[in-house]
């Protein structure tokens, strides 16, 4: 157990970003793209092909099917991904940061209903998003590892009333909405004594562990070598009960960015080296396209979960969700083709110089 000596108080990432900020030329996406490729081919296993029936009524005609019009889904796959955040679920809230199990549940439904479909932090930061046509990429985030976000029970299965319990619960009632998220660990992850259970119990169900320091380390205040430590350290824990895989994101405790900031992206101590398709921020407000010239893999923005009114509620999810569907075209949505990337010349969005020769505007 590392927990005595993280910061005293709630380990809540409060808002050292509480304003969006601006993003530095995204130049690394090709070289990260390749870097990050392993971690992305850990999605879900294939499931029910035993069962699928054989039918001779239906012809196999996948390949013959034209590709979507990009303008009659209204793709534009240079707008804008929610990235939420989440921290605790309690059924009595203490914090903005807490949300009660009942609030998560209806936030879910409302993504489900709303046509998003969540992705990875990694998957949405290398561009590799299998997102069908006219749907929009949701990356859903959870820090701290704490026990009401994943518990398995005596029977092997998330235990009831945990996000991930309750994420399988609403992707089972919507299909293709996949219950995938981001979950962001420090020492003793989910209340385990190491994490040798539950995090391969993730990665095999297509969840993404990522690095949220060992101690959750204020990484503004600590130097080079001690950001690297931290940062190391907390890769190391999490590949004790995951070895030969990539750890590729890293959230950032209390949104604190190190002074040398692209330590938080690439570096190494104790022997280990780390490095990360993108670095999450706290805050707030939706993150650009990963396609986008504003895509910025040191400093991903994140919006807090919370309802549509209270602290800040302006740069929470209730408020944020509402601006994106009172605003469609500027929201990234899906032409259903991975290789293509479609945007509605009207809107003005840039691509990246990496991107361009994908890059069809209509
Ligand atoms: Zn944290």
């Amino acid at each position: 157990m590392h927990r005595g000596v993280r910061a005293p108080g709630p380990r809540h990432d409060r808002g050292v970003n509480s304003a969006p900020t601006p993003s530095r030329p995204a130049a690394l996406v090709l070289a990260l793209v390749a870097a990050a490729c392993a971690a992305c081919s850990s999605g879900r296993a294939p499931v029910d092909q035993v069962a699928a029936p054989v039918s001779s009524a239906r012809p196999a005609a996948a390949s013959s099917v034209e590709p979507p019009d990009p303008a009659e889904v209204g793709a534009n796959e240079l707008g804008l991904v929610p990235v939420l955040m989440y921290h605790r679920l309690v059924e009595r809230p203490v914090s903005v940061y807490d949300r009660t199990p009942a609030a998560f549940r209806a936030e879910l439904e409302r993504l489900a209903a709303e046509n998003y479909v969540p992705v990875t932090a990694t998957e949405y930061a290398t561009g590799r998003m299998d997102v069908p046509a006219g749907r929009h990429p949701v990356v859903l985030t959870f820090d701290d590892g704490d026990p009401t976000q994943f518990a398995l029970g005596p029977d092997g299965v998330p235990a009831p009333g945990t996000a991930v319990a309750i994420l399988l619960e609403v992707a089972a009632r919507h299909p293709g909405f996949r219950p995938v998220a981001s979950l962001y660990v420090n020492a003793a992850p989910f209340g385990s004594a190491d994490g040798s259970v539950v995090l391969p119990w993730l990665r095999e169900h297509g969840f993404e562990v990522g690095n949220h320091t060992l101690d959750h380390t204020n990484l503004a205040a600590a130097g080079d070598a001690g950001v690297q430590e931290a940062i190391a350290r907390g890769q190391r824990e999490i590949q004790r009960a995951l070895p030969d895989q990539p750890v590729t994101s890293l959230a950032l405790p209390f949104g604190a960015v190190p002074a040398n900031a692209e330590l938080a992206r690439r570096g190494a101590a104790d022997g280990i080296a780390y490095e990360h398709a993108c670095v999450l921020l706290v805050g707030a407000g939706p993150a650009p396209s990963p396609y986008s010239a504003d895509f910025d893999p040191l400093a991903v923005p994140r919006i807090r979960s919370q309802d549509a009114t209270g602290q800040e509620a302006a740069f929470g999810s209730s408020a944020w969700l509402d601006k994106l569907a009172a605003d469609p075209a500027g929201r990234y949505t899906s032409d259903g083709v991975p290789e293509r990337i479609s945007h509605p010349a009207a809107r003005g969005g840039v691509a990246a110089p990496a991107f361009a020769d994908r890059v069809t505007a209509y």
